[in-house]
């Protein structure tokens, strides 16, 4: 599967459909969502300073936003002096080219990457391949999804819809190797893979988790090495950062790095906290000889100079918002055909992707998990009301596919409809007899038609009828 940035409605419908029929899909999902889910609750249960972290980090965020211009000069000019060369690059276009321009200058041929979204969202390794380059993921669950020719399912863990099995299996018929499903053994035959191309390679990039304004120095925060392999082997190293991931002090980090472990990941702190400050200096034992920092926009100003959207640039890229959200654990990240799925996802793909995903704002449920679980408190539901209303009211509201429409429909019925607390209590009183003898441990596994297709891909709770005296009050009260 390549990756396309963007979809209509009805791709996204059909990808949507595909996924949630894929029972063994959501097994893994469900899994995987679990055991993070556990890890974050245990390491947040024992860190009692946690939300003081996260109103910290918060605000930290908020301040950095509202004086993002003043901290990237700031940022720009300290990178340079630390022997940097520093491109803003104001589309994805123009990233891709500069990279592949210094790429094609520094003769590389083989290039080594760190795990990085801005990459993915800027479609860098096509672009590189085609410009004759051998790229290669470093990160394990890039690398398997690099193998597989397919595009990361998740922003932390890209290749979460994969069981160990399907893995045992690729590397089987990747590597022409035994097969086994043990974790450790799989990862130990990718590491002595992957070192060899460390050793050979002629650039490598990564991306940026933050960057440090008033000292200049990038933040790469990973659990495997492969980031500051790629970063200090290579005789050129490329940093690519969208121009969010600038934070004010270098006191601020901390609060960081307290909060995104235990979120992204359920660990206290990530393996490797990598500073990078610049090429190799005269007396250094390693390090780059030349060194790039390419700062992202791409729709990121305007985002910034919407009031209820900017509020989304102070996403660390955790994760765990996709972790907690019921249409995430549904469908999978591949239904969203952006690099960014989940709820941050859809609030940020219709603007670094464009046009081909303002449907996505509509893929949610605004249960509120993603809020809650956020670390720096971004109001995802609201922001996605937000820009549902941007698109219905917009000059050109999308063209929904019919079954939206029917939903729509019946939505509005419904709508209506519950303005009657009246009708709607004996309406739930005679779906309460109905549907009774159909009703097993007090779940609906298939509902007569015409609601027939709820039940086709999920259960619906049996409905309850009111006690009488509860019904009374309310008769009294309405
Ligand atoms: S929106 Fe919040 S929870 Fe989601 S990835 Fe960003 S920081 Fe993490």
């Amino acid at each position: 599967m390549a990756m396309t940035a963007g979809s209509t409605p009805r791709d996204f419908f059909q990808a949507s459909a595909a996924g949630a029929a894929d029972h063994e899909l959501r097994r893994k999902l469900e899994n995987a969502s679990a055991r993070h889910l556990a890890h974050f609750a245990e390491v947040r249960g024992e860190f009692t300073p946690y939300e003081d972290e996260r109103t910290a980090a918060r605000a930290i965020k908020q301040e950095a936003i509202g004086r993002l211009d003043e901290l990237l000069i700031d940022l720009t000019k300290r990178l340079e002096a630390h022997g940097c060369k520093v491109f803003f690059a104001a589309n994805a276009a123009e990233a891709r080219e500069h990279i592949v321009k210094l790429a094609q200058t520094s003769g590389a041929k083989r290039i080594v990457k760190g795990k990085s979204m801005t990459t993915e969202e800027i479609g860098l390794n096509p672009a590189l391949e085609a410009a004759g380059m051998e790229v290669l993921e470093t990160d394990l669950g890039e690398y398997i999804v690099q193998l597989r020719r397919e595009p990361p399912s998740h922003i932390i863990t890209p290749a979460i819809h994969l069981s160990k099995e399907d893995i045992g299996n690729l590397f089987r018929e990747k590597f022409g190797i035994p097969y086994t499903p043990e974790p450790d053994e799989l990862t130990a035959e990718a590491r002595e893979r992957l070192r060899e191309s460390f050793l050979h390679a002629d650039l490598g990039i990564t991306g940026v988790n933050f960057a440090i304004a008033e000292t200049g120095t990038l933040v790469v925060v990973e659990n495997e090495g492969n980031g500051r392999m790629c970063s200090t082997l290579p005789d050129v190293f490329v940093a690519v950062m969208g121009i969010e991931k600038v934070i004010p002090k270098l006191a601020d980090l901390p609060h960081f790095l307290e909060i995104l472990g235990r979120t992204a990941t359920g660990q206290k702190l990530t393996t490797y906290t990598n500073f990078i400050q610049g090429p190799r200096a005269a007396d250094d034992l390693d390090g780059p000889r030349d060194m790039h920092v390419v700062i992202l926009d791409n729709g990121r100003s305007a985002m910034l100079a919407d009031p209820v959207l900017r509020e989304a640039l102070m996403c660390i890229r955790c994760g765990a918002c996709l972790n907690v959200c019921p249409v995430y654990r549904h469908i999978g990240g591949h239904a969203y055909r952006s690099p960014y799925p989940g709820p941050i996802g859809s609030i940020i793909s219709p603007n670094l992707v464009g046009s081909a995903a303002a449907h996505l704002p509509f893929a949610s449920t605004l249960c509120g998990a993603c809020k809650d679980v956020c670390p720096v408190k971004i109001d995802i539901p609201r922001i996605l009301l937000h820009l549902r209303w941007k698109e219905t009211s917009g000059p050109t509201p999308p063209e929904w596919p019919a079954a939206a429409r029917r939903a729509r429909a019946g939505a509005r019925r419904f709508a209506r409809m519950a303005r009657h607390p009246r009708t709607m209590r004996i309406l739930s009183r005679i779906a309460a007899a109905i549907l009774k003898p159909v009703a097993h441990d007090g779940w609906i596994r298939r509902m007569p038609p015409p609601f027939g297709n709820w039940t086709k891909l999920r259960d619906f709770p049996r409905p309850r009828p009111r006690g009488r005296r509860a019904v009374k009050r309310q008769d009294a009260e309405g």
